[in-house]
């Protein structure tokens, strides 16, 4: 499987099913049919035909109730009406896999996360450096931090020294690489991930996902596997958006609020979560997950945080003998790697929050050059997969630089990131898809400058002849 195929394949999962509806009924715990509670909560259960289990407590409150009223059997069905005809073989015996929670496992198999599946820093970063270009301080941060983290879940707390969380805050444009680079260190890592919009989380009680549904989603990922999850990554997009809304009396549900109600997630407590659904209603098991060892990433583009930083370095410049220009920084690209959290306070995120993300790094913008890269370095490179689509053909597939350097210039335009390259390169791609395989004759596309900005078409090259050209695209 391509690594781009299973990078595809975790994310969908963490979005929709990751339902662990494969695996054993004994793996999974015995869930109470009257309060939903799981084995492990509820205690031992009784098992009654159809597979239906009810706990202990459960069982005696129905005996209590029976007790308690004077009322017998029949004079109790009488009263009921249609109460004879409910068959009870027809309701639904089984809790649906997808909210079972996975048992725990014995001791010996227990230990199973140790540091040494956790690689050195070098090793980390030498990985992502065949997935991400460029953001060469952005991939030291992480791997340090990664390393460190797990460092601390599995170190000891004997000596008295307990080393604090690390989780981050990534600063950089649409289309830098955040996510991109989070879910390439999960792959790498083979821990869980879990990826969410920061701008979906409201308050509890309001519309809107709350704020442990992030833990929820990871969960599902996981397989229900509470440890498994105990030990992954939620990385939190858009986190610039639950900035503090400025001059509004409202209350902030989406803010603030949102801001606030993370705090006890990214220091590490225990929470109680849904299995298998994103809220808590009186039918969907509960169970208990410790957020201390989950790593946060939080990532977000800040847009109008540049104008805050120059703000102040402005304002630090201005002073005394030696004041610059105002203007100073206007062109400074690198702005953005100056930020201070005082500057980001000031921007709209709480205090506390920031207190909780330690590690704070920004990625570049990209430039022409790492496009172009982008487009045919990385493992999974986008021009590698087309190789390889035309190669099934028995057709070889070529670009030119400049080709390469005008499809950057257009993704430059959009303001995109590379998020812009994907949809460039289909759009001339598809008349080649679509006319090679009409000629057997043909051994060669080699893409042109010239192709890409509409004055000529493609390079093709016959199987044992000289080059020629093909009118636009024909
Ligand atoms: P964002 O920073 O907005 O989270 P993404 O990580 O989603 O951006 O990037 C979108 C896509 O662009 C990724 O799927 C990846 O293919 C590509 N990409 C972005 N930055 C890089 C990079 N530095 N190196 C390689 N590919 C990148």
């Amino acid at each position: 499987m391509s690594d781009d195929k299973e990078l595809k394949e975790k994310e969908t999962s963490g979005e929709s099913s990751g339902n662990g509806d494969s695996g054993k009924d004994d793996e999974y715990e015995k869930v109470c049919f009257l309060c939903r509670r799981p084995e492990s909560k509820a205690g031992p259960m009784i098992t009654l035909p159809q597979n239906i289990h009810i706990c202990m407590e459960c069982m005696q409150k129905s005996f209590d109730t029976m007790n308690n009223s004077n009322i017998n059997y029949n004079d109790l069905m009488s009263h009921i009406p249609n109460m004879g005809m409910v068959d009870f073989s027809s309701l639904p015996n089984q809790v649906p896999k997808r909210q079972r929670i996975r048992k725990k496992q014995k001791e010996e198999k227990k230990a199973q996360f140790t540091l040494r599946d956790v690689p050195p820093p070098h090793r980390i970063k030498a990985m992502l450096d065949e997935y991400v270009i460029g953001q060469e301080h952005a991939k030291k941060v992480i791997s340090v931090g990664v390393y460190n983290h797990y460092k601390r879940a599995l170190a000891d707390h004997e000596d008295g020294v307990e080393i604090e969380k690390s989780n981050m805050l990534m600063i950089g444009p649409t289309g830098s690489g955040k996510t991109y680079m989070v879910q390439t260190l999960a792959k790498l890592l083979n821990v869980p991930l879990a990826i969410t919009d920061a701008t979906s989380l409201t308050e509890a009680g309001y519309i809107g996902d709350d704020v442990e549904s992030v833990v929820s989603k990871l969960l599902a990922v996981a397989d229900n596997d509470v440890e498994r999850a105990e030990h992954g990554i939620i990385f939190i997009d858009e986190i610039d958006k639950i900035a503090k809304k400025r001059n509004t009396n409202q209350r902030d549900v989406s803010g603030e609020a949102v801001q606030q109600g993370l705090l006890k997630l990214l220091e590490g407590s225990r929470v109680e979560v849904p299995v298998g659904a994103n809220s808590k209603n009186a039918m969907v098991p509960m169970t208990t997950v410790d957020t201390s060892h989950i790593l946060f990433i939080c990532g977000g583009a800040f847009p109008d945080l540049e104008d805050v930083i120059k703000e102040r370095l402005n304002k630090q410049s201005s002073m005394g003998f030696q004041a610059d220009l105002k203007d100073k920084y206007d062109d400074d690209k690198d702005l953005l790697s100056r930020v201070t959290v005082e500057d980001l306070r000031k921007f709209g995120m709480v205090p506390e929050f920031l207190g909780r993300l330690p590690i704070i790094f920004t990625l570049q913008g990209l430039t022409r050059d790492m496009l172009v890269k982008i487009l045919e370095e990385p493992k999974n490179a986008i021009l590698k997969q087309y190789r390889k689509l035309l190669a099934m053909d028995e057709v070889k597939l070529d670009f030119d630089k400049g080709a390469l350097e005008a499809i950057a210039d257009q993704a430059m335009k959009k303001d995109t990131g590379a998020r812009a390259l994907r949809a460039i390169l289909e759009e001339y791609m598809l008349d080649i898809m679509y006319e090679i395989p009409k000629d057997d004759s043909i051994g060669e596309v080699v893409i042109t400058r010239e192709y890409v900005e509409h004055t000529g078409g493609p390079r093709i090259i016959l199987r044992g002849q000289e080059p020629y050209l093909l009118e636009n695209g024909e």
